[in-house]
């Protein structure tokens, strides 16, 4: 623990007083600290006062603003407590200003960085006194965010993370200690969820509306585009290369020549007043879809191929009201749940006969794609393949139907989707549909994470839900949808695009099999 001399110390020295340094000064004031904010602008001062005092007095705390200092002259700082700087993101800038703290922090002061992907280790060699030196990344607006990621460097010494921590939590901030490694937790772990999304725009297989819609309709509260344009297309494609350059090229991490075009062309996000959507006056971005559950009305009896796909959705299917069979030839419709390595084939092959002709057979689309599936079908214009990996958990369906797919039938498999309240989206046949890939490509990468000694599993979890609140923590989710599952889908994904990016983590096999031992196989 923090020695009690050190915890009375509330005294904070914030060097950089742009968006994150008066965001954390806020944090300081409205948690009891004396603020000290430094910056080489008068301007910046000005605006970051502005800010502390708006912001006071809406919250009926305007007296704390007494206990704040602000200077353009950092040599009047000298002094105890706790010293952060938030000065742009450049390695010899940071180093230079660390450089400057040592000189000026005194007694057992810690030395702290807000860097979100820069080696704090490489920083902390800047000073006389590494051992004392943390990250402490914050999240925008640091003023309402939970998270605070403590990072550690090897030569970190123990009260000085243990300091860290206590004044994250004084602040009223959540912290969680993280490794010193290429983008902390946060910043490396959704690293898939940006990627993903830009290949799938990129190979054509869905556009950005859908794409968010479907990924929204999940409970993330913002899909990979809108999240995106958020952040800032350049912010956040600086960050995605910092990682991939610190992880030496790791094709996990590779940046997509998509998002570098469209911050050549300025389409940096709403800062920019367009990204990937354009914005109207009020801020709402245009184009944007959202789905809704449809009402549920399913009637009629429903041939149902179980298998290891089948995570909800018959029970799902029962409940919006249909019959399930798995014989009855008077069904109205197919749904085939049995994996590529589980009877796949010959489920299809024994629902291809003829005497259901006009009606639908979904497959789902979760180890194989379209293309694979319908060279198992007499008839693969009656192919539709869905998501059965998150049909009962999305309010929307993705769908893969033939090129030139009859109106008809079109028609019927959306009432039939419908009819089961989920909203249908199609698109093109592309391995991994959009959850499914996005999804356990974010399970996969905290599984290389926890291997790497990043962080346990737990704190990855928490890391994720409070720094970007996905409804899930990564691992959770992978142990709700099965390891087995996500194994299947990112060796599928593997297998199509032949690309190391998909190689599933050691430590993901090894849940599978663990697990898969015990769970029904399909
Ligand atoms: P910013 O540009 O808003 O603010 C940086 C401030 O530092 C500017 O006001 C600038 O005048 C000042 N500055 C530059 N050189 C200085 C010096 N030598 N001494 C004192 N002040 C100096 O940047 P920001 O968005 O607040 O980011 C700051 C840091 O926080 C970066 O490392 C960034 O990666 C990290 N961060 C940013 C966010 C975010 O979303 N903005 C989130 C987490 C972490």
């Amino acid at each position: 623990m923090a020695s009690a001399s050190d915890s009375d110390q509330r005294l904070l020295t914030i060097v950089g007083a742009g968006t994150m340094g008066s965001g954390i000064a806020l944090a300081g004031l409205l948690a009891g600290w004396e603020v000290r904010l430094q910056d080489v602008s008068k301007g910046v001062l000005q605006r970051a006062e502005e800010y502390l005092r708006t912001y006071l007095a809406r919250k009926g705390e305007l007296p704390a603003l007494e206990r704040a200092t602000l200077t353009t002259k950092i040599g009047d700082l000298a002094g105890p407590g706790v010293w952060l700087e938030a000065v742009p993101e450049e390695m010899d800038l940071k180093m230079e200003v660390l450089r400057q703290m040592d000189g000026l922090a005194e007694g057992s002061a810690l030395l702290a960085t807000n860097t979100s992907t820069l080696p704090v280790t490489a920083l902390a060699s800047a000073t006389g006194r590494p051992g004392r030196v943390v990250g402490m990344h914050f999240f925008n607006p640091p003023a309402i965010l939970p998270l605070v990621e403590i990072v550690r460097t090897a030569a970190s010494e123990e009260g000085a993370v243990e300091r860290a921590v206590a004044t994250a939590e004084d602040l009223g901030k959540t912290p969680v200690v993280v490794t010193d490694s290429p983008g902390f937790i946060v910043n490396r772990v959704a690293r898939p969820f940006y990627g993903e999304g830009l290949r799938i725009l990129g190979e054509g297989g869905a556009e950005v509306p859908a794409i968010d819609a479907i990924v929204e309709s999940a409970g993330f509260p913002m899909g990979p585009f809108h999240l995106m344009d958020l952040i800032g297309l350049d912010v956040n494609l600086a960050a995605g290369r910092s990682v991939y350059e610190q992880m030496f090229h790791e094709p996990r991490f590779r940046p997509h020549p998509l998002q570098q075009r469209m911050v050549e062309a300025g389409l940096l996000g709403r800062k920019a007043g367009g990204g990937f959507y354009g914005y109207d006056e009020g801020g709402e971005s245009m184009g944007r879809l959202e789905l809704e559950a449809p009402e549920i009305s399913g009637e009629g009896t429903l041939r149902v191929v179980p298998g290891r796909w089948d995570r909800g959705v018959s029970a799902h299917l029962r409940e919006a009201g249909f019959e399930l069979t798995e014989k009855g030839a008077e069904s109205q419709a197919g749904f085939v749940l049995a994996g590529r390595e589980g009877g796949l084939v010959e489920a299809l092959a024994g629902l291809g006969n003829g005497r259901q002709a006009p009606l639908p057979i979904f497959c789902q689309l979760n180890d194989v794609t379209w293309s694979e599936a319908a060279q198992w079908v007499e008839e693969p214009d009656r192919l539709v393949g869905f998501d059965a990996l998150f049909f009962s958990e999305a309010k929307g369906t993705c769908l893969v139907g033939a090129d030139r797919i009859d109106p008809e039938m079109k028609r019927a498999v959306e009432t039939l989707v419908e009819a089961a309240g989920r909203s249908p989206i199609w698109m093109e046949d592309r391995p991994g549909l959009i959850l499914s890939r996005i999804v356990t490509a974010l399970v996969n990468e905290a599984c290389f994470a926890v291997e790497g000694g990043v962080a346990d599993a737990e704190t990855i979890d928490r890391a994720m839900r409070l720094g970007v609140s996905y409804p899930k923590g990564p691992l959770a989710w992978g142990r709700e949808i099965g390891w087995p599952r996500v194994l299947a889908v990112l060796e599928h994904l593997h297998r199509e695009y032949g690309e190391s990016r998909y190689r599933p983590a050691a430590a993901l096999r090894r849940r599978a099999r663990r697990t898969g031992q015990s769970a029904p196989g399909d």
